[in-house]
Formats: structure tokens, sequence, C-alpha cells
């Protein structure tokens, strides 16, 4: 029998009854687990067997396979539900995170970034665009595509008003040195979009969601944030297209 913490990234029916859970964990990866009888359980068992229900699972292996044996709720995101934008953005988070988890690593900071953007999410207490930026970027360099953004790597200026980020190299180069530079993919960016990247990254986790900046920057960093991910991870996800158009309409 084993017994751990995580949270349901995605629910799969299988058949009249069953269903398989994908259980991002604190140091296993992502854990699939087969449910037998998920319709039939009710009560405790079944909500933190849910979608995004954060519960501590008590498991058996049986042909390599584990099967849940009970589970106890710890939190369950349920007001996620009473707004179609968010539980449109957790679902592009638990896409995300389903795609690129290593099996069987240390995964702390990565549950717990998914578990504080999910509460901030549940209770709205924070930008959407700001929330999402957060995950990618703050994601990215957990799993080791860390942005190097400590100085344009030319000449070594720290704070240049503008720079060219080269997404591919996860770099930039201020004005100056981007002269002349013909090929490379650049993006335009202002320092405070750097400020707020430099934030994201390196700040400790307690201080991670604590910043603000303006309307312009935040369309800025969130375009900026989407494009490193989708670029480094190689791989468009549907959940996110959806997501999109959502606030597409909700903005009209
Ligand atoms: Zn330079």
């Amino acid at each position: 029998m084993t017994t751990f913490e995580g949270i349901v990234l995605k629910e799969r029916s299988v058949g009249e009854t069953d269903k398989f859970i994908d259980i991002l964990t604190k140091d296993r990866g992502v854990l699939e687990v087969s449910v037998k009888g998920a319709k039939k359980i009710n009560g405790k068992s079944g909500s933190s067997a849910q979608l995004f229900a954060y519960s501590r699972f008590c498991t058996d292996i049986r042909r390599n396979m584990l099967y849940l044996n009970s589970a106890e709720p710890i939190h369950i995101f349920y007001d996620l539900r009473k707004s179609l934008s968010r539980i449109s953005l957790a679902s592009y988070f638990s896409d995300v995170l389903r795609f690129c988890v290593i099996p069987e690593k240390q995964n702390n900071d990565i549950l717990r970034l998914m578990l504080n953007c999910l509460h901030f999410l549940e209770k709205g207490e924070r930008d959407e665009a700001m929330l999402k930026a957060i995950f990618e970027l703050r994601l990215m360099s957990e799993i080791g595509y860390m942005p190097d953004i400590v100085a344009c790597r030319g000449c070594g200026v720290f704070e240049p008003e503008e720079l060219f980020f080269s997404i591919t190299d996860g770099s930039f180069l201020c004005a100056d040195c981007v002269e002349g530079q013909e090929n490379g993919n650049f993006m335009r960016v202002r320092l405070p979009v750097l400020s707020a990247v430099r934030h994201i990254v390196l700040t400790d986790f307690d201080r991670l969601f604590n910043f603000r900046v303006s309307d312009g920057t935040m369309t800025a960093l969130s375009q900026f944030a989407e494009v490193y991910l989708t670029a480094h991870l190689e791989r468009q996800f549907p959940t996110l297209d959806f997501y999109k158009t959502i606030i597409g309409q909700l903005s009209e």
C-alpha cells in the first residue's frame, strides 16, 4: 500500500463505472491511478478523487498499476467551477504539467506552484494574466529552462531601457549590441517587463505572487511568458486555445 498527497490533474472515464486519474505528487511526478467503481463512490472518497482535488491518496499496487483504495480531501478547489475562464485556465495548467513533469522526481516546488496558482485563481485575488505568466515562467525555470535574464550577453549592462530577447537562446542583448545581428528570433522587451520576469524567475516562493505592474506591462509580460513556454516545450496546447477563446468572448 502506498500513501501520497497530490492534486488531480485529469480524469478519464473507463467503461460505465471506472476512471483513471492523473495525480501530480510532491516527489513522484504525475501518477496514473485507476479508480474502480468511481461512480458508486460517494462522499469523501468520491469528491477527493475529482478533478482539481488536492487529497491524500491511499493506493494498492497490482501488476504495476496503482488502484485507489481511499482518499481524504485536503482542499477541493470547487469554486474554480464558478467561472468558465478560471476552470479553463486551470485545465491549461494541468495539461502543461502532464506534458512536462518528469516521473519519479522531486516536484515539491512544482506542486506548490500549482496549488498557489489555483488558490489565487479560485479566490479571484490575482489577475488571471498575472497568474498565467507566473505559472509559465516559474514552471519553465523549475524544469530547467530558466531564462538568462541577469545582463546583456554582449556588454553586461543590467538595466537597459529596451532589450532584445532571443527566445531560442533564452538570453538578451541591449539595443547597442543587437545592431548588426541579422538573424535571431528577437523579441523586443522593455525594462519593466524584464524586471517582472526577473521577479518571477528569481524571487523566493513566499514573495512570488507579490508584485504589481501596469496594464501595458502585464500584456507584454503575458505574451513573453506564453511565447517562451510554447517555444521551449515545442507544443501547442488546445486547452490554451480554448482559454483564449473564452477570454476573447468575455472581453467583447
Ligand atoms: Zn549590450
